[in-house]
């Protein structure tokens, strides 16, 4: 919540719902995950609501969004960069718990761009994945 407050930015009661939901699980939902979680409290609530909340909230820096091209987006309350560990089988997300420094650029390197921010993934194929290989 104190992010929140420091960026500005006014929530509704909905987006805080979906925030206050994401931030309580360490699974890296995909927007439908996130949406049967905020359907509990809010039964109401559509799928398309918070699909523009997740966008709404990533596109600012409040929330992370997890997975490039062809990936199924994810969503982390922790908007701190940090690495996370992927399954490119079921494509799980985990965050990585051992600490490395992530890449930097020069200011004068970054083509104005503000906030810069690296996202360090390790792809690989998790346990459950690989115990149904065998
Ligand atoms: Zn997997
Ligand atoms: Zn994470």
């Amino acid at each position: 919540m104190e992010t929140v407050q420091k960026k500005g930015v006014r929530l509704s009661r909905q987006r805080e719902t979906i925030l206050a939901e994401l931030c309580k699980v360490k699974t890296h939902p995909t927007a439908d995950e996130v949406y049967d979680m905020v359907r509990r409290i809010m039964p109401r609530i559509s799928l398309g609501t918070v699909y523009r909340n997740l966008d709404f909230l990533s596109s600012r820096g409040i929330v992370l969004r997890i997975g490039g091209a062809g990936t199924q987006k994810r969503f982390d309350g922790n908007p701190m960069p940090h690495p996370h560990l992927r399954c490119s089988i079921c494509g799980r997300v985990d965050d990585l718990e051992y600490p490395i420094a992530l890449p930097e650029i020069p200011v004068e390197q970054s083509m104005g761009y503000q906030e810069l921010r690296c996202d360090v993934e390790f792809v690989g194929i998790c346990p459950m994945c690989a115990g149904n290989k065998m």
